[in-house]
C-alpha cells in the first residue's frame, strides 16, 4: 500500500470511525426518549406547531453525513498543523500544570460558546439564511437527528476557532477530545426535543443560565431569538432572548399542566 492509498484508507476509517460514533450515540438517545419511554416523557415533549416527519428524518441524516465528513477534513488540517509544527498540542499531561489546564478548558468553553453565538446571529441575515442556515432550520421540530444538521460550510463556520486558537494556546489533546464530547452532548440535549432538567433550573442563580432544550427547541420555532449554545448569557445580555422562555420550560416541566403553544 503506497502512502497516498494509506492516507486515503486512514480519512476513509476516520469518517466512518466519527459517523458510527455519532449514530451510534443520537440513534441510542433517539431510540430511548422517543420510542421507549416516550409515553412516560409525553408530559415533557416542547410543544412545536409542526412535527417531524420521515422526509425530515432523511434531510438530517444526509446532511450530518456532509458534516461528519467535513469534520473530517478538520482533523486532517488539525493533525497537518501538529506534525508540521504550527499547531501547539501535546499528548503529554506533564507539558501542563493544573491550573493551566482548568484555565484552557473555562477559556476554550467560554470562547465556543461566544463564537456560536456570533457566527449563529450572521447565519440569521438574509443571505446566510437562505443559503446555508435554512438547512438547519429545516426541522421545526427538533429531534437528535437535528443536531449535527448543518450546510457543510456553516458546520465548518462554527468550529473554526480551533485553527487560530490552536496556533496560540498550548492545548492538550485529551482536553480537545473531552470539549468536542461535551459540544456533542449538548448539542443532542439541545435537540432532544423533550425537556429532561428539574422544574427548579431556572431558579436557581448560576444554573438558570445553563442552557435546555426548551430554549432551542424555542429557537427552532421562532427563529428570531434564543442563539445561545451552552448559555443563556450571550442572549440575555444581547437582548435576543425569546420573550416567555421561563413560562414556557415552567410549564413542560410541571406534570399534568396546561401546555401553552410556542
Ligand atoms: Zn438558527
Ligand atoms: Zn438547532
Amino acid at each position: 500500500m503506497n502512502g497516498r492509498t494509506s492516507d486515503v484508507a486512514g480519512l476513509v476509517a476516520t469518517f466512518f470511525g466519527q459517523a458510527v460514533a455519532y449514530f451510534g450515540v443520537v440513534g441510542l438517545v433517539w431510540l430511548l426518549v422517543w420510542k421507549v419511554f416516550a409515553a412516560r416523557l409525553a408530559g415533557r415533549k416542547v410543544p412545536t406547531p409542526r412535527p417531524s416527519d420521515r422526509a425530515q428524518l432523511l434531510h438530517e441524516v444526509r446532511y450530518s453525513l456532509a458534516t461528519l465528513a467535513f469534520g473530517t477534513l478538520g482533523v486532517v488540517v488539525i493533525s497537518w498543523l501538529s506534525e508540521h509544527g504550527y499547531a501547539r498540542l501535546s499528548a503529554n499531561p506533564a507539558d501542563f500544570s493544573p491550573g493551566q489546564l482548568a484555565l484552557t478548558f473555562g477559556g476554550l468553553l467560554l470562547l465556543n460558546d461566544l463564537w456560536f453565538y456570533g457566527f449563529h446571529r450572521l447565519l440569521h441575515t438574509r443571505w446566510a439564511f437562505t443559503h446555508l442556515h435554512s438547512v438547519h432550520h429545516r426541522s421545526v421540530e427538533v429531534t437528535p437527528f437535528s443536531s449535527y444538521s448543518f450546510h457543510p460550510l456553516e458546520g465548518f463556520l462554527l468550529g473554526a476557532w480551533i485553527y487560530p486558537v490552536c496556533l496560540w494556546v498550548p492545548i492538550w489533546l485529551p482536553m480537545l477530545a473531552a470539549l468536542q464530547a461535551l459540544g456533542l452532548a449538548n448539542n443532542v440535549m439541545s435537540h432532544l426535543g423533550y425537556e429532561l432538567w428539574p422544574a427548579w433550573l431556572v431558579r436557581v442563580p448560576g444554573l438558570r443560565w445553563v442552557n435546555s432544550a426548551t430554549f432551542h427547541s424555542l429557537h427552532h420555532t421562532r427563529v428570531n431569538g434564543n442563539f445561545g449554545l451552552m448559555l443563556r448569557v450571550w442572549d440575555r445580555l444581547l437582548g435576543t432572548e425569546v420573550p416567555g422562555y421561563d413560562e414556557v420550560f415552567r410549564s413542560v416541566t410541571k406534570s399534568g399542566s396546561s401546555r401553552r403553544a410556542p
